[in-house]
């Protein structure tokens, strides 16, 4: 393993952050005795982009162990990148006592929408691009080698945003853990990445599976895939596109959820899909069942508050709720009026706020829902 730091663009004379990566090399045996796509097999990880998501940043540290352990016994067949501070620029960010690790603070903007796009890539790769998937896969990726090199960020939010695409475009598989405020573990993916996704949720134990090809978010995981599913949509059938990128948004749980057998589980559970996968050597563990089965993200069901007042919970995580059942009550402590809010569809109350106590519009939680109600961003801020 080796470890690399990349230096952020400074936004202030006399500040410096920077962005530290480890590097795990596949073992000798992978290069002797395999050859094409497995043995170049490139897997990149990372966690609490969201700065305050700690949950994901112990499983990465517990999952840097076991890779270190990997690496020295030669088990690694592919190359592993793994960032588990993704974000030292809202890590750093500590407000009167409140730790803001979502938004940016300089600019408001949320760490993980709006990463960048390549919208001349397919006017580039037209004339490129042959009938071999793998071989138009690497020149795909030289395009947005040259693109990212061209890129000059104008803040510390872009810098950190390019770096880390830096780390990644390349990846064969993405995993961005992160977490939610009080939350099952849940994963995103795409329809298209599912099946090749599918046995890391049951590893994980994931009691939600939120499914959508473009949330409207440009989140980092959507990043990557949207960028191999643009061109298929766009190339003739004589230039064939493989799905470059599989990436996934991993939600280890809920912002307190911070223990070691929880990390050391979800750890676990990575190690044992790299391992189904071929990125490590080893007999690949028995799939678990699927908990639940995956859902479209546009059929989640998200409330929100209709008037403001004390919150009361009357479900808990995780629970199975069917239409109709009381989801949250809100108490006006002045006139004693109960609002009492409802589900409309039936699925798993897989997340909801921290807040006891909401503003009117203030989002609560969500129930998944197998019909896709839901147009527009599908994602909150
Ligand atoms: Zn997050």
């Amino acid at each position: 393993m080796h470890k690399q730091t990349t230096s952020l663009l400074s936004p202030a004379v006399g500040t410096q952050r920077e962005l530290v990566s480890f590097h795990f090399a596949p073992g000798s045996a992978s290069t002797s005795a395999q050859s094409g796509s497995s043995a170049s097999q490139k897997i990149y990880i990372q966690s609490s982009l969201h700065a305050d998501e700690t949950p994901a940043m112990l499983t990465a540290v517990l999952l840097k162990r076991r890779l270190l352990e990997l690496e020295a016994r030669g088990a690694l067949a592919a190359e592993i990148v793994l960032v588990p501070v993704a974000n030292p620029v809202g890590l750093g960010q500590y407000v009167v006592g409140q730790f803001v690790g979502r938004f940016d603070l300089a600019s408001g903007r949320n760490f993980n929408r709006h990463f960048m796009q390549f919208p001349t890539l397919a006017e580039r790769a037209r004339d490129l691009l042959g009938a071999d998937a793998n071989r138009n896969r690497d020149i795909i990726r030289d395009l947005l080698r040259e693109e990212l090199a061209q890129q000059k960020p104008l803040t510390e939010f872009e810098s950190l945003q390019l770096a880390l695409f830096k780390h990644s475009f390349d990846a064969d598989l993405v995993i961005d853990l992160h977490c939610s405020l009080e939350a099952v573990m849940h994963v995103y993916t795409t329809e298209a990445a599912w099946p090749s996704i599918e046995p890391l949720a049951r590893y994980l134990g994931a009691e939600a599976s939120l499914l959508a090809t473009n949330s409207g978010a440009q989140a980092f995981d959507e990043a990557h895939s949207l960028i191999w599913w643009h061109l298929q949509q766009q190339m003739p059938a004589s230039k064939p596109v493989p799905d470059g990128t599989l990436a996934v948004t991993v939600e280890c749980r809920g912002q307190r959820d911070v223990s070691y057998e929880i990390a050391q589980q979800d750890a676990d559970a990575i190690v044992d899909y790299l391992v189904s996968r071929g990125a490590i050597r080893g007999e690949p563990k028995g799939l678990p069942p699927l908990r639940m089965p995956a859902t479209p993200l546009a059929g989640s069901e998200q409330f929100y508050a209709p008037v403001s007042g004390i919150l009361v919970h009357r479900a808990k995580i995780g629970d199975t709720i069917r239409a109709g059942d009381a989801l949250f009550d809100i108490v006006d402590p002045l006139t004693d009026e109960t609002t009492t809010i409802r589900s409309n569809t039936d699925g798993v109350f897989y997340m909801r706020r921290a807040i006891r106590f909401v503003t009117a519009g203030a989002p609560l939680g969500r129930v998944t829902g197998t019909r896709a109600v839901r147009t527009g961003v599908l994602l909150g801020a």
